[in-house]
C-alpha cells in the first residue's frame, strides 16, 4: 500500500456531501461573486484567527501583494524575505515592483527570526514578510520590536499556517496583517484556488477590500489600479464547511508529528524544531539530511512518497537571480541541500509513521 505525501483526503471524504449541497445553493441562487457566503466565511475565518477583519481574495500570492500594497508598500520599497521557503513570496514582492531582499533563516526553527532579518534592513525597508515555513511560527513578536521602531511593517506570511499558535494566539493574528491560502493542499483546503487577508487594522482591511474590485467602491470611480481577486462564493460555501474541523485536523497533525519523534526520526536526521512559544500546524513534516538522497530513494522502493520541498533557495531560482545576495546564506542553503518532506495529513494512517521511520532507518545503515 502506498502512503501518499499529502494524507488529508479520508478526512475529507465525509464531508462532500455537505459541501455539495451547499454549492448547490449557491448555483441555484445565483450569486457567485462576494455575497452571503464569502462574507459569513470572512466573519467565521476572522473569529478562528483572532482578528478583528479577514478579507476573502482569489489566491495567497494576492493576498500577499494586495496586503503588502495595503501596508503601504510602493514600487522600489525594500522588503525582507527569507530564502528558504515558497517562490510565491518573494513574488507577490516583485510583481508590485518592490525590491525582495532575502535573508537567512534560523538552523532550528527554518524561520526568519529578529537575528537573521536584521542585517537585511536598511533605510529603505518598508515590510518584512516572515513565514510561518511548514505550519511552524515565526517569531512575530520579537519581528515586530525590531520593525516597529523603524516605521517598517510585518506582513505574516501564513499560507502554510492556519491553526499554529504563538504565545497563545493563532498564527495570523499578531503582525499588521497575514496572508492566508486555502489552495486544496493547505492545511486548510478549498476546492481550487483561494486566500484571504486577516488584519486587527480596520484601514488595511478596507484597502484591502478596494483593491479586490479593481480600485473602486462603486464600480463607477476608480481611485487606483487595483485587482480583480475575490474569493468565490462557491470556495467560499465550501471552505465554511470545512472550518468547523480544522481544530481537530490540527490536533491529528501534532499527533502524527509526536508520532514520528516517539518512532526515532529525530535520531536519524534534522527534524524542524517548533519555535519557543509555538505550536506548529504541521503542514509539512520535513527532515534536513546530508543522506537526503539515499533517503528519497529508499523511500520511493518502499511506494512512500517524499518530496524535497524546497530544494533551492530563492535568491538561485532564474527568475529571482538578480536579487541574489552578495553571499550565500549559508544556512537556507544547508537546509535546502537537504531537505526532503514526509508523509503527512489529517488522515495519515496511524502505522505510517513508524514504516515511514524504519524505512528511512533501513537506508542509512
Ligand atoms: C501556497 C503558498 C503561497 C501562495 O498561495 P497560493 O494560494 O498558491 O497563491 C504563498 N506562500 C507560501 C509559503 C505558500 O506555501
Amino acid at each position: 500500500m502506498s502512503i501518499p505525501l499529502f494524507a488529508s483526503r479520508a478526512a475529507l471524504e465525509p464531508l462532500l456531501p455537505e459541501i455539495a449541497e451547499r454549492q448547490r445553493a449557491v448555483l441555484e441562487g445565483g450569486r457567485y461573486v462576494l455575497g452571503p457566503e464569502v462574507a459569513a466565511f470572512e466573519s467565521e475565518f476572522a473569529e478562528f484567527v483572532g482578528t478583528g477583519h479577514c478579507v476573502g481574495l482569489a489566491n495567497g500570492t494576492d493576498a500577499l501583494e494586495i496586503g503588502l500594497r495595503a501596508l503601504g508598500v510602493e514600487p522600489g520599497d525594500e522588503v525582507v524575505v527569507p530564502a528558504f521557503t515558497f517562490f510565491a513570496t518573494a513574488e507577490a514582492v516583485v510583481a508590485l515592483g518592490a525590491t525582495p531582499v532575502f535573508c537567512d533563516v534560523d538552523p532550528e526553527t527554518w524561520c526568519m527570526t529578529a537575528a537573521t532579518a536584521e542585517p537585511a534592513i536598511t533605510d529603505r525597508t518598508r515590510a518584512l514578510v516572515p513565514v510561518h515555513i511548514f505550519g511552524n511560527p515565526a517569531p512575530v513578536g520579537e519581528l515586530l520590536a525590531l520593525a516597529e521602531p523603524r516605521g517598517i511593517r510585518v506582513l505574516e506570511d501564513a499560507a502554510q499556517a492556519h491553526g499554529a499558535e504563538l504565545e497563545g494566539r493563532m498564527a495570523g493574528a499578531i503582525g499588521d496583517a497575514a496572508a492566508f491560502s486555502f489552495f486544496p493542499s493547505k492545511n486548510l483546503g478549498g476546492f481550487g484556488d483561494g486566500g484571504a487577508l486577516t488584519t486587527n487594522d480596520a484601514e488595511v482591511a478596507e484597502r484591502a477590500r478596494l483593491l479586490r474590485t479593481r480600485g473602486s467602491v462603486d464600480k463607477r470611480t476608480f481611485t487606483e489600479v487595483g485587482f480583480n481577486s475575490r474569493l468565490d462564493e462557491l470556495q467560499a460555501a465550501g471552505l465554511r464547511v470545512l472550518l468547523p474541523h480544522l481544530a481537530d485536523w490540527i490536533e491529528a497533525r501534532r499527533l502524527a508529528a509526536g508520532g514520528y519523534l516517539d518512532a526515532g526520526l529525530g535520531d536519524l536526521a534534522q527534524v524542524q524544531s517548533e519555535t519557543a512559544d509555538g505550536r506548529s500546524a504541521w503542514h509539512i513534516l520535513a527532515v534536513a539530511s546530508e543522506q537526503r538522497d539515499r533517503i528519497a530513494s529508499a523511500l520511493a522502493d518502499a511506494d512512500i512518497q517524499a518530496r524535497p520541498y524546497y530544494e533551492i533557495p530563492l535568491y538561485r531560482q532564474p527568475a529571482l537571480a538578480s536579487w541574489a545576495p552578495s553571499a550565500p546564506l549559508p544556512e537556507a542553503e544547508r537546509i535546502c541541500s537537504g531537505i526532503l518532506a514526509l508523509p503527512m495529513g489529517a488522515a495519515l494512517p496511524e502505522g505510517a509513521r513508524a514504516e515511514v521511520v524504519a524505512a528511512i532507518r533501513a537506508a542509512l545503515d
